[in-house]
């Protein structure tokens, strides 16, 4: 057997495409338009590429985008201070803090400084939170995208077994929220997890999200299972994933490739959350007038 593989460049593009009918679909009916402020503390080129692609997204998708830059010597107030007035800038939907910040500034204090209906990318405490509760918030964007991948294909998650492999704050834990809410019977497995491959062996859904290059092969996986591989290591052969791509291919139902699977999805989840965000602020603004 071999994979579908699931085209994540192709439905990121659609995601998109729909963001921007959605926008314009708001702003004729006199919605403001939506904004979202970028915040790059430092010269790390990696960030610079992705704060960059974020602002092009934005400007095709009808977003305002707000293009902040500070140097790396920037100090944690000046970094504060900037986040404080973009909470208080009706222009600005959204803001997003690119981590990681240069060593001398704490950016998971900094995020916490973010108006909650600001956050798009869905990491403060406040949003964190709504989620753990499963109650309406911005969710984090990778994660989000996932979820979006798994409801375009279909993927029954109500009654699966689902075994999500990582638990950062970014990427593991807001995932295995996201997949309870939708009724999967979630496992998280981290370092100290047991018999992974065991584990991993009884998912109808594996989500790898550990940054070790071709950590998960074909063998672990349950023939047929959907496996989504969040991973990006940058190796002597270039991008690869999380799972060993050849091997599990031959296994799983459906696949995710790397690059061109969870990757795009990101930016695409950021836009649709701005948009929420502009609603969500419009429709507070409305209720007090
Ligand atoms: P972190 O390093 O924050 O977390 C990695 C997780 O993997 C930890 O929970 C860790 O466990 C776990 N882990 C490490 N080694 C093992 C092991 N041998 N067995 C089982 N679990 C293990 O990474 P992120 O969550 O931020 O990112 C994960 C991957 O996703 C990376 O490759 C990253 O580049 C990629 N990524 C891709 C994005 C995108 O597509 N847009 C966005 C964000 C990330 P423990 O907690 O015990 O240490």
């Amino acid at each position: 057997m071999s994979a579908r593989l699931i085209d994540g460049a192709a439905i990121a593009k659609q995601v998109r495409a729909e963001v921007a009918e959605q926008v314009s679909a708001w702003m004729a009916d006199g919605g403001p338009r939506p904004g979202l402020a970028t915040v790059l503390v430092g010269d790390d080129p990696a960030s610079a590429v992705y704060v960059g692609g974020k602002q092009k997204a934005c400007q095709e998708a009808g977003i305002e985008g707000f293009d902040h830059r500070l140097p790396a010597d920037a100090e944690q107030e000046q970094v504060e201070q900037l986040l404080l007035e973009l909470n208080s800038d009706e222009r600005v939907s959204g803001i997003l803090l690119q981590l990681p910040t240069p060593r001398h500034i704490d950016g998971s204090a900094l995020t916490t400084s973010i108006r909650p209906d600001k956050d798009v990318d869905g990491l403060t405490p406040a949003s964190a939170g709504l989620l753990a509760k499963g109650a309406a918030g911005l969710r984090p964007c990778t994660p989000a995208g996932v979820m979006e991948l798994l409801r375009r294909h279909d993927v029954e998650l109500s009654g699966a077994e689902a075994v999500v492999i990582g638990r950062s704050e970014l990427v593991g834990r807001p995932l295995a929220a996201l997949l309870l809410q939708q009724d999967a019977t979630v496992t998280v497995c981290h370092s100290r997890t047991r018999d992974l491959p065991e584990v991993v062996g009884r998912a109808d859904v594996v989500i790898a999200a550990v940054g070790r290059p071709r950590m998960v092969p074909g063998s672990w996986i349950k023939p047929g299972a959907t496996v989504i591989d969040v991973g990006i290591n940058r190796t002597e052969d270039g991008l690869v994933g999380d799972v060993e791509f050849d091997s599990v291919k031959e296994r799983a139902g459906l696949l995710t490739p790397v690059p061109g699977g969870v990757g795009p999805m990101t930016i695409a989840m950021l836009l649709g959350n701005t948009l929420a965000a502009a609603r969500m602020q419009h429709a507070a603004t409305a209720q007090h007038a």
